[in-house]
């Protein structure tokens, strides 16, 4: 259920809406596990290594991913260098030598993560609910537009909406946010809705811009989406398909 205290508000004008943008990772697929999992596979064995923990995290979270998000973009592409990266730069600060082996060892648990990830039970299907009733589309970011794509298919959306209905953009921001509502022919952000897992990506650019957001809660978020939202004019839900439900029917009402 929506757990905001501005409800009211966002429900009283939900009659207005006139696009729908969707976020992919995390909200319609399960995405995180499988990077997080790959992450605390790679803390153990640097921490079975000697090296403290908490360098570790830095050392990865705060240097290397960073790097790698911008020099690869964001998708599991970036996760093989970072990791065996994250290693180098251990031994480097800790003026030990490498052990190849190792590295290699380090490179092959990001090289795990890849291919398209399960869908969420019942995201289709809301998917399908919501684009029956008001303008929808995919609004999604990555490094690597096609693999995206071809995840976006994989999942069963373009069975739901065509492709043009598809924006991959390579790193949401506020002002990608206003070039995808250009790009879907909305020039008043407050008759958007964004739906999504993450403040950083979806809910603070749409905020930014005027448009309604509503956060689907991600159980275990990935560090880099922990942010403040910029206010509290947004509604949280548990699911897309909550998310959906909340939409529809104050649509109705
Ligand atoms: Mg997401």
């Amino acid at each position: 259920m929506p757990q905001n205290r501005t409800d009211a508000a966002v429900t009283a004008r939900a009659g207005e809406i006139d696009l729908v943008l969707v976020d992919f990772d995390d909200t319609l697929v399960d995405t995180a596990p499988r990077f997080q999992r790959a992450r605390r596979s790679l803390f153990a064995r640097l921490a079975s290594l000697g090296f403290p923990e908490d360098e570790i995290r830095r050392v990865h979270h705060d240097e290397v991913d960073p790097e790698m998000i911008h020099r690869y973009g964001l998708g599991p592409f970036r996760l093989e260098p970072a990791f065996r990266e994250t290693y180098l730069r251990l031994c480097a600060a800790a003026r030990v030598p490498v052990d190849p082996v190792v590295a290699d060892e380090c490179a092959a648990l990001g090289l795990a993560v890849a291919g398209t990830p399960p869908v969420i039970e019942g995201a289709i299907e809301a998917l399908r609910r919501l684009a029956a009733t008001l303008p929808t589309a995919i609004y999604t970011q990555s490094g690597h537009p096609e693999y995206q794509l071809g995840c976006i298919r994989d999942a069963g959306v373009l069975d739901i909406l065509p492709a043009e209905r598809v924006r991959i953009c390579r790193r949401k921001s506020p002002e990608e946010f206003r070039e995808a509502l250009a790009h879907f022919g909305v020039a008043a952000p407050e008759v958007a809705c964004m739906v999504g897992n993450s403040v950083r990506s979806d809910v603070n650019p749409a905020l930014a811009n005027g448009a309604r957001a509503i956060l689907v809660e991600a159980d275990d978020p990935w560090v880099f989406d922990i942010v403040e939202p910029i206010s509290d004019a947004f509604v949280t839900v548990r699911s897309f398909a909550h998310a959906v439900g909340y939409l529809l029917d104050s649509s109705e009402a």
